[in-house]
C-alpha cells in the first residue's frame, strides 16, 4: 500500500490523466470547388484573405472544409472533427460589411480589413467551439466559443483585434446565417476581451465605442480572468 502522500500524488496524477492531450495538431484546410460565379468569388476572397491560416494547434487533428453548401452557415461537427465554412456565409459577411462601408464612405483599405478580420473572427469562433469540445469543457455555448476565439485571435493575429472587434460590432444586428457573429451583448464581450488583451495596442476598440464606455476600464481584468480559466488550452505552433 503506497504512503498516503504517494497515494495522494497518484490519485492526482490519474485526475491529470483525464486532462487534454498536448495540443499539437495543425488544422488541415481544404477548399472545395465553387458551383457558381458568386460562390467562386467568395472562395477566392476567403483563400486570398488568409483568414484560415493559423498558428493555433488543436489537441487532435481537425479538418477545415470551405465549401459551397448553398446556405450561409459555419459549423463545428464534433463527431467528424470538422469545421465547415460555407461560401454563402463568406459572401453574406462581405456583402453586409461592404454595404456598411459604402454607407459610411469608409476607404477601401478599411473596408477590406473589416471583411478579412470578420472572416478570421468567424473561423476563430469555430476553432473556439472545437477547442471547447476537444478539451472536454462543460458546454458553454456561443459565449464560451467567443471567449476562446478572443484568446486565439489575440495570440495568433493581434493585428486583427481592432478590425475584428469593429466588424463584430457592425455585424451585431445582422440577420440570417450570421448567427455565430451577431448579438449586441456578444459583440460587446468579444470587443471587451480583445481590447483587454492589449489596451494600448487595441485602444481603438474603446475609442470606437465597440465596447461600452463604462465597461472598458474593466476589460483587462475580464481578459485576465478568461485567460486564467481557459488560456492553457490555447497553444501556438512553432
Ligand atoms: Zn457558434
Amino acid at each position: 500500500m503506497p504512503h498516503p502522500l504517494v497515494a495522494l500524488a497518484l490519485s492526482m496524477a490519474s485526475t491529470l490523466g483525464s486532462a487534454p492531450a498536448p495540443a499539437a495538431a495543425e488544422p488541415a484546410v481544404r477548399y472545395e470547388p465553387a458551383g457558381s460565379p458568386g460562390a467562386e468569388q467568395a472562395r477566392r476572397l476567403l483563400q486570398d484573405s488568409g483568414a484560415l491560416r493559423t498558428g493555433i494547434r488543436l489537441p487532435e487533428p481537425v479538418e477545415v472544409v470551405a465549401r459551397d453548401c448553398g446556405e450561409p452557415a459555419a459549423t463545428w461537427d464534433a463527431g467528424q472533427r470538422r469545421i465547415t465554412i460555407c461560401y454563402a456565409l463568406v459572401d453574406e459577411v462581405r456583402r453586409t460589411l461592404d454595404g456598411i462601408s459604402t454607407t459610411e464612405e469608409a476607404d477601401d483599405r478599411t473596408a477590406e480589413r473589416r471583411v478579412e478580420a470578420a472572416l478570421a473572427a468567424l473561423y476563430h469562433h469555430q476553432l473556439g467551439h472545437a477547442l471547447a469540445t476537444m478539451n472536454g469543457l462543460p458546454a458553454g455555448g456561443e459565449g464560451q466559443a467567443d471567449q476562446l476565439a478572443a484568446l486565439t485571435l489575440a495570440a495568433d493575429r493581434p493585428a486583427d483585434a481592432v478590425p475584428a472587434a469593429e466588424a463584430r460590432h457592425l455585424l451585431a444586428a445582422g440577420h440570417g446565417g450570421l448567427d455565430h457573429l451577431k448579438g449586441t451583448a456578444e459583440s460587446a464581450t468579444f470587443g471587451c476581451l480583445l481590447y483587454g488583451a492589449d489596451p494600448a495596442a487595441n485602444a481603438a476598440i474603446a475609442k470606437g465605442g465597440w465596447v461600452p464606455a463604462q465597461r472598458a476600464p474593466s476589460c483587462a481584468a475580464e481578459y485576465e480572468r478568461v485567460r486564467a480559466a481557459v488560456g492553457s488550452l490555447v497553444v501556438k505552433g512553432p
